[in-house]
């Protein structure tokens, strides 16, 4: 696996990848990696012959008070577990080099970002539609490959590839969990023991509500309602936020007449867990 910090290094590999004949797969992230994000390494792997992964922990995608500054980073072990698992190349670019000097541009895709993650915290996909749009245009992938577990995030990358046309296919691969349910994330790592003995609740919930949904509860009220109930059964998550929304278009529904994705954050402790699941139509 070849490592690459600066544009031109990226765009000459790049570059000999396709000399070759290769297509290319792209899989961002913010490192600190995880068995999800090889998940995703693995699925670019299944539909191109060269696997491009990007490790860039986005300052444009934290607000005030959030994590930017302890989130986890160790490039070192990131590297040598994309290496093992058949990544072809690593970008991981200093700050600088994503935003030189005398960067002006914010991408905003309005509609899909504005609610859910959006409202509670704004300017989050600003950031990240920002920083998607410039690694598209950089590394130039046919295909690049997000995580089901950033539902709305993979919404919003969706409709500006979309709207801004740019010849690359998305693909949303499943998330991926451990084996008591709750979503892998980089996140994790800030868990105390009891913490993480109480985390999976969120998915428990999240599946408890399903299941109220399967035995022929239509109403979002209803569901909702059994979500609180569900995650209240564990104290030691603070419900920050759940949803109910058309799985294509984030929207708010009222009842489950089509696809819908059901949304939560929870607190625990000082870190904040996200997840959800699809059902419906
Ligand atoms: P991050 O490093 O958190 O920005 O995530 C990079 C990519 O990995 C995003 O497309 C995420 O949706 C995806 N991802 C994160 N956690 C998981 C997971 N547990 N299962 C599948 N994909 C994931």
């Amino acid at each position: 696996m070849k490592r690459v910090a600066t544009v031109p290094d990226l765009r000459s590999a790049v570059a000999s990848f396709r000399e070759k004949g290769q297509r290319v797969a792209f899989v961002p992230t913010m490192g600190a990696l995880h068995a999800g994000h090889l998940a995703l390494v693995e699925q670019a792997r299944r539909v191109a012959g060269k696997v491009v992964v990007s490790i860039f922990v986005n300052p444009k995608q934290f607000g005030p008070g959030e994590d930017f500054d302890r989130y986890p980073r160790d490039l070192e072990a990131d590297a040598e577990k994309l290496r093992e698992a058949g990544a072809d190349l690593l970008f991981a670019p200093a700050v600088d080099v994503m935003y030189p000097p005398g960067f002006a541009t914010t991408v905003h895709v309005a509609g899909v970002s504005e609610g859910m993650e959006g409202a509670r915290r704004p300017g989050h996909f600003d950031g990240v539609a920002t920083v998607v749009a410039r690694l598209l245009g950089l590394v130039l992938p046919d295909v690049a490959v997000f995580g089901q577990k950033d539902a709305q995030q993979c919404a919003v990358v969706m409709r500006l590839v979309k709207d801004l046309g740019l010849p690359v296919e998305v693909l949303v691969a499943p998330t991926v969990r451990e084996s008591d349910g709750l979503a892998m994330s980089s996140r994790n790592a800030y868990l105390s023991p009891e913490e993480r003995k109480a985390a999976p609740a969120l998915f428990r919930a999240l599946l408890a509500t399903q299941l109220v949904h399967e035995i022929g509860e239509r109403k979002a009220e209803k569901l909702l309602a059994a979500f609180r109930t569900a995650i209240s059964a564990e104290p030691r998550l603070e419900l920050d936020s759940v949803d109910l929304v058309d799985a294509a278009t984030m929207r708010p529904v009222e009842k489950v007449d089509r696809p819908v994705l059901l949304a939560a954050a929870v607190r625990v402790g000082r870190t904040r867990l996200i997840d959800n699941v699809v059902f419906g139509g």
